[in-house]
């Protein structure tokens, strides 16, 4: 009889147990959910929200400095096997007899941003002449796309608030500094890129040397096995 109650008491506390761990959990979860998601958030916050728990692992590949007549293309066919999506913040100084190359980006998907008309330190300019220079390079670049750039990538991120008042672009710096231009060793930029990113990062290349995008290229090869999505910054800022 004894042993018999004992059994039976063990398994009334297995059950009960069992029960309350799983409304702990029931309760947990949705705890979790309801403190993340704020009672009025409209339909884009909840997804946002939502998207951070997804484990959605996007990243933003930023190239500056092009187009270059050989790197970029061939950065373009990489990027276009691998069905990926980048930025690319073009000098209008580099853009002349390499429209082509221009004309593939958009065909292609990708974004195509502001590099300056010549590589000058913006914030150090006469802030008229910096502008007219940007609005130079946003026109030799829609006489090619059509399409008006939104993004500045100001080089050596130099930038002031004068200018940012007085131009109407979405200014985009960077997050991962790959140092390519520096190494120009795809081995080294591989690693600097593999060992540093983070979902939501942008990072920074220069499509004008050929270690530059043979290291994005297999960058994109191991990230993409660690279930890394390259989307372009535009998708990345709006998602
Ligand atoms: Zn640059």
């Amino acid at each position: 009889m004894k042993m018999k109650w004992k059994v039976l008491c063990f398994l009334a506390v297995l059950i009960l147990d069992g029960f309350l761990c799983r409304t702990m959990y029931l309760s947990y979860r949705e705890t979790k959910e309801t403190l993340f998601i704020p009672a009025d958030a409209d339909g884009e916050v909840i997804d946002d929200i939502r998207k951070q728990f997804s484990g959605e692992k996007l990243v933003a590949l930023t190239f500056d400095d092009g187009p270059h007549s050989t790197y970029t293309k061939e950065l373009l066919d990489g990027l276009r096997e691998r069905g990926v999506h980048a930025t690319f913040f073009l000098l209008g100084e580099n853009i002349e007899g390499k429209e082509d190359i221009v004309k593939q980006m958009q065909e292609d998907g990708h974004l195509i941003g502001n590099h300056g008309l010549t590589h000058i330190l913006m914030s150090r300019e006469n802030t008229n002449q910096a502008i007219i220079q940007i609005e130079e390079n946003n026109k030799k670049i829609q006489d090619i796309t059509g399409k008006r750039p939104e993004y500045l990538r100001p080089p050596f991120g130099y930038w002031n608030d004068e200018l940012e008042s007085t131009t109407h672009m979405t200014v985009v710096l960077w997050n991962v500094d790959t140092l390519d231009w520096k190494l120009q060793n795809s081995r080294k930029v591989v690693r600097n890129i593999v060992k540093q990113v983070e979902p939501g990062d942008i990072i920074l290349l220069h499509d004008i040397f050929p270690t530059s995008v043979k290291a994005a290229l297999e960058a994109i090869d191991t990230l993409q096995k660690q279930g890394y999505t390259f989307v372009t910054v535009e998708e990345l800022l709006v998602d």
